[in-house]
């Protein structure tokens, strides 16, 4: 309880001292106020005591409050008392030691207050350029008195940014602007560990100009007689209007992806369906002839007719994937097993594979994680990798003709996807552009396949390149970032 008054008194005359200091004029009638005493001091005790080093307390106080020539006057006073009165008692053998004594106290109080003044103008300066660097900020910055809600600084950005003059303005005007609690300096003890140092942000939209910003609000040591919050509040409009361009931009490029996929599908499911429909429309004729024949084999009819069952099943299913391609507009992730999506790749593109006498050789990894992923669209980058590797093994000689797809992990722990051909390789020139969207060497092609294959791996977390063979042709591979347990 003792302790606690003493700290209440010890703060009471700080405060009242700092208030002094803060008045120029009070702080210098104080300081004559105080020499006087000290030389009423020195006179009473018949300058035993020698007290006249006490007059470096009043010099220091108008010297800080007043500057130099404060500080001056007082050492001026204060010689002058020490002389008058000193002069007539000084115990001194010659009136030269007196006088001695006198320059060198004078020369030592004028070198206290050049050095006290230096240092407040120092002190001042660095204040002014911190609060200039305050000023340049593009945020607008503003501290409050978190007891009176009053504003004690704000930045020159806080009237251009709120277009309001911070002079009429109160912190719980703001905070009430910005949908955010009345700032009492009680921040919850989670939100402050969440945020660091006890500063929370937030994005809010102003309903008075539509515009968005961040605002962080924090306490921070101001003076031990105040608790305040410092508020930051920058206007993060543009930003935001960049992000939503990206995300439209996103959605265009999957939109896009699809629609130019769409082209290579088309011509992939012409092909497919050719098979199937060959057959059923064999088979069906088989039944027929069958049926019309005076005799017939009950279960040769039974057989021809299932598998034209199982064809028509398969032209079907072909016909579903091309349908849920083109629905899904937008990316849908899901957990994704990649050796599977491999192998539907592959079955897709049989035909065409078999069309042009390509062996494939098949190496998936067995413990291969799941990927979080559009499985369309990884689906689509593994058919145009195989279809660009058959395109490029035209000109290979038929037997040489081999496609080696395999699936693994590398050192990070990423799922790496490679596709390797024999084909006739890539010019170096070429190799550099062939990601730039429309660069293409095929008469047909339209230079859209690698590109996207970019994007879209890309947008999943993934890498793609492509290197060459040691022997023939190139390999392109793309990784995946395994999906993470939830
Ligand atoms: P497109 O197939 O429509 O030309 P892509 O973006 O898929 O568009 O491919 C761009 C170009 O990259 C192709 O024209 C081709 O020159 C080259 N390319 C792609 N894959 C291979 C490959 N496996 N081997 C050789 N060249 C390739």
């Amino acid at each position: 309880m003792q302790l606690a008054l003493q700290r209440c008194q010890a703060a009471g005359i700080v405060f009242w001292l700092r208030r002094i200091a803060a008045s120029r004029a009070a702080a210098l009638g104080l300081a004559l106020l105080l020499a006087t005493a000290v030389a009423a001091l020195d006179y009473a005790t018949g300058y035993e005591l020698r007290m006249a080093i006490l007059y470096l307390l009043p010099i220091a106080l108008a010297t800080w409050a007043g500057g130099t020539t404060a500080g001056m006057s007082v050492v001026g006073v204060s010689s002058l008392f020490w002389l008058v009165s000193f002069r007539s008692t000084h115990p001194y053998s010659g009136e030269i030691f007196f006088y001695w004594e006198g320059i060198v106290m004078i020369t030592v109080y004028m070198t206290f207050v050049l050095l006290l003044a230096r240092l407040r103008v120092a002190l001042s300066r660095a204040d002014q350029r911190f609060f200039r660097v305050l000023d340049e900020l593009h945020a607008a910055v503003y501290v409050a008195d978190q007891a009176s809600g009053a504003l004690l600084y704000a930045n020159r950005s806080l009237a251009r940014v709120l277009a309001v003059d911070p002079r009429t303005l109160q912190a719980d005007e703001l905070a009430r602007r910005f949908g955010l609690p009345p700032d009492h300096g009680e921040t919850p003890a989670a939100e402050s560990l969440a945020h660091g140092g006890g500063f929370v942000a937030r994005e809010v939209r102003d309903a008075t100009n539509g515009r968005w910003y961040l605002v962080q609000r924090g306490p921070i040591p101001w003076n031990s007689a105040r608790r305040v919050s410092l508020q930051v509040i920058t206007d993060i409009s543009e930003q935001k209007q960049a992000q939503l361009v990206h995300r439209q931009h996103q959605e265009m490029l999957h939109q896009t992806a699809r629609l130019a996929a769409l082209g290579e599908i088309a011509s992939t499911l012409a092909h497919e369906l050719n098979q199937p429909l060959t057959a059923i429309a064999n088979y069906s004729g088989a039944c027929l002839r069958m049926l019309q024949a005076p005799r017939h084999d009950r279960r040769e009819l039974v057989a021809a007719l299932q598998r034209a069952r199982a064809q028509s099943l398969r032209a079907g299913r072909i016909i579903g994937r091309v349908r849920d391609f083109v629905r899904s507009r937008h990316p849908t992730p899901s957990e994704c097993d990649i050796n599977a999506l491999v192998c539907e790749a592959l079955e897709l593109l049989e035909a065409r594979l078999d069309d042009h006498a390509i062996a494939t050789a098949l190496t998936l990894s067995e413990d291969l994680p799941t990927t979080r992923a559009d499985r369309t669209l990884l689906l689509q980058v593994v058919v145009n990798l195989v279809q660009n590797a058959i395109d490029a093994m035209a000109d290979t000689a038929p037997e040489c003709r081999r496609l080696r797809l395999s699936t693994a992990r590398n050192s990070d722990g990423a799922i790496v996807v490679s596709v390797a051909d024999q084909g006739a390789g890539l010019a170096e020139a070429a190799s550099e552009k062939l990601y730039t969207p429309f660069f293409t060497t095929r008469s047909t092609g339209l230079g859209l396949g690698l590109s996207i294959c970019r994007s879209v791996i890309e947008a999943h977390g993934g890498r793609i390149w492509h290197e060459a063979n040691p022997g023939r042709g190139s390999t392109f591979h793309f990784t995946l970032p395994p999906e993470t347990p939830r």
